[in-house]
């Protein structure tokens, strides 16, 4: 599916056109906000609620611990099986039930809503946003520190209201649009959903005079919407649906992964590009340096070394608005600059090798009309569905080691469930790239073979990044299994 310039862009078909949907959005959009009220009820229970709550002993469980109970619904349950969802329900999450876009959202009813300036539109917040979040989330241990969580979230909830207050037009929706870390992410998922919000006599081709985004008009992530092409910054809020009798816009089924095999016409953008390259690698720091020996090793020569040299502040306690500092565990600086530059150190070396084997792939296509870029491009946007459970299965953990503690099930299945789901996810894009390669039939055959062999290389590269993960408590230290309720203390 090719848009040519003056052509207009697959009407999609009605068979496919989710009606139903579309009418109960137009029907009960009025009752969203009292769902999304309960939502923010709900949300800072669990935020609020574990900072009073008894620390955990280690025969605590998630039905006698709010702590762990909160715990496990935001890392367990919430953040994978929002990802999860957007597949078959696309931003459902977004669009109805998310209390922080709909916080901003009310804010800007109230708010100066000003034009939002050129830098805050520019794409890269989506990396910037993704890796100090999630630098973060380990110096201020949101998994495991009420507090730092609390914490967190507070930065999150303020900034998405102070956007909302200044920028926030007509139901606008800037801070999902350009910052929101999560829904940044569960963009880039949506492009290989199955949910598409499409015009329904088909998309037209954007003339050079018009923009993209036009901010203040029906949609809140203000695209221009008959000429939406994307759907990551489409948070499936349903306003532009009217059910039969309006037309314009219309909730459509599509095959999952159709999107990013067609990303060349689907406005790609270089954040995503690089939030692909970089995630796996930023994810898997964010967890390895927990269970590895070699962080500790690490640690300790640097932490001598410093002492040698006499630079004695670093052992200080860094304050809590970075770092967690629990009855059991106080982050010095030296432990904040560790943990960051061993994150970042995973996902500039993993990137690197990432670029360069797809590089070479992107090499082999090469054709006498397609540019370099555009091949690496639409190479790097198959490994989505990679890049995407590397996530989950590092914040999985936390539903394993709760499956294996308080229900007793054993360790090997929760090894099988993520080998499994990182295998599927590792032959989703296997298939996405032979249907890459099938778009060059005048490639010769072993040419092809060559580019899926590296392809091979590259895939078995993130499986020896993530494997650590997926088996982790074998790698663990002592400490670390008693910190994740996976042993008793003393046995
Ligand atoms: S983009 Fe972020 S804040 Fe907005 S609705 Fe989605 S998850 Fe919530
Ligand atoms: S295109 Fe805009 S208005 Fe339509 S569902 Fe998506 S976010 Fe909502």
């Amino acid at each position: 599916m090719m848009i040519k310039v003056g052509t207009i862009y697959t009407p999609p078909k009605s068979k496919h056109r989710l009606l139903w949907v579309e009418r109960i959005f137009s029907q009960h959009r009025g009752k969203v906000k009292y769902i999304q009220l309960v939502m923010l009820g709900l949300f800072l229970l669990l935020l609020i609620g574990p900072l009073f709550a008894k620390t955990p002993q280690f025969h605590d469980t998630i039905f006698t611990s709010g702590i762990l109970f909160s715990q496990f619904l935001f890392w367990g349950i919430w953040y994978s099986g929002c990802l999860f969802s957007v597949i078959f329900l696309g931003r459902f999450w977004c669009g109805v039930l998310c209390p922080l876009g709909a916080l901003s959202e009310w804010c800007g009813k109230l708010g100066l809503k000003r034009p939002l300036p050129k830098w805050m539109k520019w794409n890269g917040w989506l990396v910037i946003m993704f890796t100090i979040v999630t630098i973060l989330g380990q110096t201020m241990d949101v998994r495991d520190d009420p507090a730092g969580m609390a914490r967190l979230f507070v930065y999150i909830f303020a900034l998405a209201i102070i956007i909302g207050f200044l920028y926030g037009q007509n139901n606008g929706r800037p801070w999902c649009r350009y910052f929101c870390p999560i829904g940044k992410i569960l963009g880039i998922v949506s492009r290989l959903g199955m949910i598409d919000f499409r015009a329904n006599k088909g998309v037209l081709v954007l003339p050079k005079s018009k923009a993209l985004y036009v901010q203040g008009r029906l949609c809140p992530t203000d695209y221009n919407l008959p000429y939406k092409g994307s759907t990551n910054n489409c948070i499936a809020c349903g306003a532009c649906v009217h059910g039969k009798k309006q037309g314009g816009m219309g909730m459509y089924l599509r095959k999952p992964g159709e999107e990013v095999l067609d990303i060349l016409n689907r406005m790609p953008n270089w954040s995503e590009v690089l939030f692909i390259i970089l995630s796996p690698g930023l994810s898997a720091g964010g967890f390895l340096w927990l269970i590895l020996h070699q962080y500790q090793q690490y640690r300790a020569s640097i932490g001598g070394w410093l002492l040698n040299q006499n630079v004695l502040w670093v052992f200080n306690r860094a304050p809590t608005w970075i770092a967690s500092q629990r009855w059991n565990q106080h982050y010095s600086w030296l432990d904040i600059g560790m943990i960051t530059t061993y994150m970042l150190s995973y996902a500039v070396i993993f990137g690197g090798l990432f670029v360069i084997l797809t590089s070479l792939a992107a090499l082999c296509l090469k054709t006498p009309t397609g540019t370099f870029k555009n091949r690496f491009l639409l190479l790097t946007y198959q490994y989505t569905p990679i890049a995407i459970l590397s996530i989950v299965i590092g914040l999985s953990g936390k539903f394993f080691d709760v499956l294996h503690h308080d229900f007793g099930v054993s360790q090997h299945i929760g090894i099988i469930v993520k080998c499994s789901l990182l295998g599927l996810s590792m032959v989703w894009t296997l298939y996405l790239i032979v249907r890459v390669l099938q778009k060059y039939p005048e490639k010769k055959l072993p040419l092809k073979c060559l580019t899926l062999g590296i392809i091979f290389i590259t895939i078995g590269v993130i499986l020896y990044l993530w494997w650590p993960a997926i088996s982790g408590y074998k790698y663990m230290s002592e400490v670390e299994q008693i910190r994740q309720h996976l042993i008793i203390p003393g046995n």
